[in-house]
């Protein structure tokens, strides 16, 4: 039997930045993950700290746009070593993103990336400044700098898990109680009691929330069926500008294990029809809209690949993601979900202002329980 002030369910981002705050403010924690840490979504992401440029395509701020606004800065002052979390260490992909337009798209768009309302978010950048994947006669659209860094999703796993190195263990738990009133959680046998328990198991809330009864509000699941193009690329970190509110394409580049260049694919092509495409026919569909998209470069000589996704949110009756990060007490438990890897520093502060109080057990106790390693991102194919 083991007591701690805390139990955070989950590995991913959302446990992981959550244990580091609340251990900084005394309070001891225990971090349970079912899979390796990082697994779902979080070595999946992008690695985007989006300000909400990317939401505001349609042309005009949203709600999205602007809960995300503070978050470039609080994930920067983190990578300073500033704030309760901190970063220093993460390897920094890129300190910004790409906007592009594609021909023919709407001025309205274009110029409102250019107005007074985005200053300071995107500006627009003369041709010899564009990344090399644009530098091609052939393309005729324009160019912005969005200050929104890209961030090496695994590195960003690895730093927040090691001042938790002797916090986390890896097993499926068990929870006895009801009404959101946890009684005992059991994993491999070790029953471990808690003042608070923090759901943040991602996907793995629905679960856990079933086994407690918890039914004032529900998850849902929003697939993503990515692309993976796979050779000798430039680093192209992009968030290409169509006539729809959606990005056609968003890329962010990556090594895999082998050390090959990979770009990692999202935007519209891995939503809704993407996710109904079979493996063969997202491939296809994909090389047809690089070569739609990109014409100047040889998509032959390339590799493609595909991976599925699952992004798990509270349910929203729109089947949108909601605009925030989303906190929820039900009894000693806090359910919780980011619904971006970006907020999850807003989630974190949300949790801790629910959980704040006096510490009672400053050290934690180690429990006879496995550690969990760091996941894989999917674009180590294993080939
Ligand atoms: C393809 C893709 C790209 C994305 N790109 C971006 C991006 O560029 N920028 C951005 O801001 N956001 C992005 N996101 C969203 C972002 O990745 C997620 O919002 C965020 O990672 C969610 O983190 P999480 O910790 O809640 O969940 P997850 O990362 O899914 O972690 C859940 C954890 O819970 C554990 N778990 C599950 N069940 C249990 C259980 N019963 N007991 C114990 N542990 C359990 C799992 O093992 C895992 O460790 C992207 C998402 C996807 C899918």
């Amino acid at each position: 039997m083991a007591r701690f002030d805390v139990a955070v369910i989950g590995g991913g981002v959302a446990g992981l930045w959550t244990a580091n705050a609340l251990k900084a403010k005394g309070f001891s924690v225990v971090l349970l993950s079912k899979t390796a840490l990082g697994d779902g979504q979080t070595l999946a992401a992008q690695g985007v700290i989006h300000g909400g440029s990317k939401y505001a395509l349609a042309g005009k701020l949203t709600d999205s746009s602007e809960q995300l606004a503070a978050m470039p800065g609080r994930w920067k002052d983190a990578l300073e070593g500033k704030g309760d979390v901190t970063l220093q260490g993460v390897t920094v992909l890129s300190p910004h993103q790409y906007l592009w337009s594609l021909p023919g798209v709407t001025s309205q768009v274009v110029s409102f990336f250019g107005s007074k309302l985005m200053r300071g978010r995107a500006g627009s950048i003369p041709r010899e400044d564009w990344p090399e994947a644009l530098q091609s006669p052939h393309y005729k659209g324009r160019v912005f700098r969005i200050d929104e860094p890209v961030l090496d999703p695994v590195s960003v796993v690895q730093r927040l898990s090691a001042p938790l190195k002797d916090d986390c263990y890896l097993g499926d738990c068990s929870l006895t109680g009801c009404d959101g009133k946890i009684d005992k959680l059991t994993i491999d046998g070790i029953e471990i009691f808690a003042d608070k328990y923090v759901f943040a198991a991602g996907a793995g809330n629905g679960v856990l929330m079933k086994q407690l009864g918890i039914t004032d509000f529900q998850m849902q699941l929003r697939p993503l069926h990515q692309l993976i193009i796979r050779g000798d690329l430039p680093d192209f970190y992009s968030v290409c500008i169509g006539n729809g509110p959606k990005p056609p394409i968003v890329t962010t580049t990556h090594t895999d294990s082998k050390g090959r260049t990979i770009w990692w694919i999202g935007g519209d092509i891995a939503e809704a029809e993407g996710v109904q495409r079979s493996e063969e026919e997202q491939i296809a569909y994909g090389r047809a809209t690089m070569k739609r998209l990109m014409p100047w470069i040889n998509w032959n000589s390339y590799e493609f690949f595909t991976a599925r996704a699952n992004r798990a949110e509270p349910f929203t009756e729109s089947g949108d993601r909601p605009p925030g990060a989303f906190c929820r007490a039900v009894g000693n438990v806090l359910v919780t979900w980011p619904t971006k890897l970006a907020l999850a520093p807003d989630l974190s502060d949300q949790v801790v202002a629910h959980i704040s109080g006096t510490p009672d057990r400053a050290d934690a106790e180690q429990l006879p329980l496995k550690r969990p390693e760091t996941g894989n991102p999917p674009w180590n194919l294993g080939d």
